[in-house]
């Protein structure tokens, strides 16, 4: 591992000034993808500057309905807070679905966002990867591989997917991520467009400038009807999602969709929100036929290898079943 200097910083414009005047620096919070991104050598940071103890721990819940998370609230937190659970348990129940007890009680909001692919060729500092070293190709869009990685909003430069399973629901609850720029000032921007497609730059992941800092991820009121989280993957537990879902629904009285939010996860760059078949089924009658019609729009453009063609179809069903026991519960 290459050497490197560690310093605390004692309050954001501190934290970025390290950021910004020393060479090499990134921002340490819970450490956990950081840290093993060091020791496999993909990660060479020259300094790291630990934001632990910046004032962004909190969870807010404002009179409004809407929820403030603390770029540095612990995933364990969120996932466990008694009013999170009551007005988005699909973000709960999303975390919950993610890494370890362990992990959580570590691993912070801003972190979990800025996580990176597990895409093996990014991970093997031996292999090509032009996401690690622009230039070099992707051996991952034409091996086995391919199988646990992207097939929408990919590029022939790169098709690995975001891994994170908090930021799926986080996608389909409108969110918006609050950050500081280095001038001090405040900036948002919603969750759907903080993570860039690849392109032919797929180094470049995040909206986010050299030593900016998410401070808070916003969540507005939750939207009207039930929701769920649902995770397929290879292991019960402590595996990455082969594609997940977070969904909710509402259904008028004559068995009409009155709103419906679908976010995708292990299938994108971003986590990913299904907006073709979120306006497909929108005031249409909903049932299973409708479901799957709106997933075969939403995934037309996929492009697919014969080690994942299967996702289309798998997401198609996981989605669609999701929304069935949805509209069961509605209609209770
Ligand atoms: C064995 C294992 C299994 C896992 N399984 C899952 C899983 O199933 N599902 C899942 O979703 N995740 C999983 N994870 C990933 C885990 O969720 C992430 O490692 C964690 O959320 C990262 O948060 P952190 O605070 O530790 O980030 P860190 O490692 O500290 O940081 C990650 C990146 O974010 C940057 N950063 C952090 N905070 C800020 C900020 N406020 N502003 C700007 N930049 C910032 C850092 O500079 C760094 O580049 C797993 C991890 C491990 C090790």
């Amino acid at each position: 591992m290459r050497a490197f200097t560690y310093e605390r910083a004692a309050n954001p414009a501190a934290a970025q000034r390290l950021a910004t005047t020393q060479e090499e620096a990134v921002f340490l919070a819970g450490g956990t993808n950081l840290t093993d991104l060091m020791r496999l050598g993909v990660a060479r940071p020259a300094a790291l500057v630990d934001i632990s103890d910046l004032p962004y721990d909190g969870i807010e819940h404002r009179a409004d309905g809407s929820t403030l998370l603390g770029a540095l609230s612990r995933n364990a937190e969120v996932a466990g807070d008694r009013v999170v659970r009551e007005r988005y348990p699909v973000l709960s129940r999303a975390i919950l679905a993610g890494a370890s007890g362990q992990l959580r009680t570590m691993a912070t909001t801003g972190g979990n966002l800025l996580q990176r692919t597990r895409c093996p060729y990014f991970q093997d500092v031996s292999k090509p990867c032009n996401k690690r070293e622009p230039g070099t190709g992707c051996p991952a869009s034409r091996g086995l591989a391919a199988r646990d990685l992207g097939i929408i909003g990919v590029s022939d430069a790169c098709i690995a997917h975001h891994p994170s399973d908090m930021a799926v629901a986080m996608v389909a609850l409108d969110a918006v991520v609050h950050i500081r720029t280095v001038d001090g000032a405040a900036r948002s921007v919603s969750l759907e467009e903080f993570h860039l497609l690849p392109g032919n730059t797929p180094e470049k992941e995040t909206v986010l400038a050299p030593g900016e800092l998410v401070t808070d991820v916003e969540l507005p009121p939750p939207p009207p009807g039930s929701s769920n989280y649902r995770k397929v993957r290879d292991r019960a537990s402590y595996a990455f999602a082969l594609v997940s879902t977070a969904v909710s629904l509402a259904l008028d009285d004559t068995g009409s969709v009155a709103a419906v939010r679908i976010g995708l996860g292990g299938l994108a760059p971003r986590p990913w929100r299904a907006r073709t078949a979120e306006q497909a089924l929108l005031g249409a009658r909903f049932d299973e036929e409708a479901a799957k019609s709106a997933m075969r729009a939403e995934l037309a453009t996929a492009r697919t290898t014969e080690h994942n063609a299967f996702k289309v179809d798998l997401t198609v069903d996981v989605v669609t079943s999701e929304l069935l026991s949805l509209a069961a519960e509605e209609s209770r």
